[in-house]
């Protein structure tokens, strides 16, 4: 088995300082662990495509993405929020990132590959229909699902986001399709502060206070997750993979390890095995300690590739 790792070198062009979190370096600690891991010979990579403009007003209105392009002609920099800053190159990296998702959902789809990890930047989760914030600019995981379902024509899309942070961009895309089942789970209450946390039908919240660790994790996932998955049997499994519930991540005050991580993605892959010939596209959101993000990742890889956790010297 292997696993197709999709990223873009331009995704790593722009960078909003020293002291902000959500750096180029990111990218560069990922490809680094992958490359140098012992699972090296059985990961595929790929450079990404761009999404096109209408990729993009799949999952967003016409005008907020002709504003974003119209802006990037000017080659200036805009803060779009008091995190998201959108300056020279920001645009080519968002639609490398979002179009890394559609080429991830074809490679699986044609079965060229089984499982995709998408190592590319900004992140997308936050991206509303019509609002750039938390970082995120286009939503890179709802522009590949809007993909897959006009594309595809699939039917049952499970969304699976385990970044600490709600996917606020994601719910607020899909809130009205119930082709698209969206687990999400996030420290509560925290960063958007805009949650409804009550269940929604096809939108299942995990809220978890701060100091969670990974057995708290780990029992709401097997009480809410996995019954709502195995019963929605999804054509294609797409994961929001944010890091940043880490115990050392310096955004978040969850306290997941690596081996939580390797956990959650092992039972992704017990369900895609089950509903859907094992298909799973997933997407870096957060993670921001950079010491650990990239054996997160390979955690991430390993349990896609069903290997043991332990086996790999460097984790
Ligand atoms: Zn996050």
């Amino acid at each position: 088995m292997s696993v197709g790792i999709i990223s873009h070198p331009d995704c790593l062009l722009y960078d909003m300082g020293s002291d902000h979190p959500e750096s180029p370096e990111r990218l560069r600690v990922i490809e680094n662990t992958l490359k140098k891991s012992d699972i090296r010979s059985l990961l595929h990579f790929y450079e990404a495509n761009a999404a096109t403009e209408e990729d993009l007003k799949r999952a967003h209105d016409s005008a907020y993405v002709d504003g974003l392009f119209k802006r990037a002609q000017h080659n200036k920099i805009y803060s779009l929020d008091p995190d998201t800053i959108m300056m020279p190159f920001t645009l080519r990296a968002a639609c490398l990132a979002a179009g890394a998702v559609i080429q991830g959902i074809d490679l699986v789809m044609q079965n060229k590959e089984s499982k995709i990890f998408c190592n590319v930047r900004p992140p997308g989760h936050h991206a509303e229909r019509n609002k750039a914030m938390g970082f995120c600019f286009f939503n890179n995981i709802a522009v590949g699902a809007s993909y897959a379902l006009e594309h595809y024509k699939l039917k049952k899309i499970a969304i699976v986001d385990f970044d600490v942070h709600h996917g606020n961009g994601t719910e607020d895309i899909f809130r009205d399709e119930s082709k698209v089942l969206f687990c999400s789970s996030f420290q509560y209450p925290f960063y958007p502060y805009n949650i409804d946390i009550k269940q929604q039908g096809h939108i299942l919240h995990i809220p978890l206070l701060a100091g969670t660790d990974g057995v708290g994790f780990c029992e709401s996932v097997l009480k809410y997750w996995i019954p709502a998955l195995i019963n929605f049997e999804p054509e294609l499994i797409l994961i929001s993979a944010g890091f940043d519930a880490h115990i050392k991540d310096p955004l978040a005050n969850i306290n997941l390890t690596e081996e939580d991580y390797y956990w959650v993605t092992q039972e992704m892959v017990k369900i895609a095995k089950q509903s859907c010939g094992g298909r799973i596209v997933s997407t870096l959101e957060g993670g921001y300690n950079l010491s650990v993000l990239g054996q997160c990742v390979l955690a991430h890889v390993k349990a896609f590739l069903e290997l043991p956790f332990k086996e790999n010297s460097v984790l």
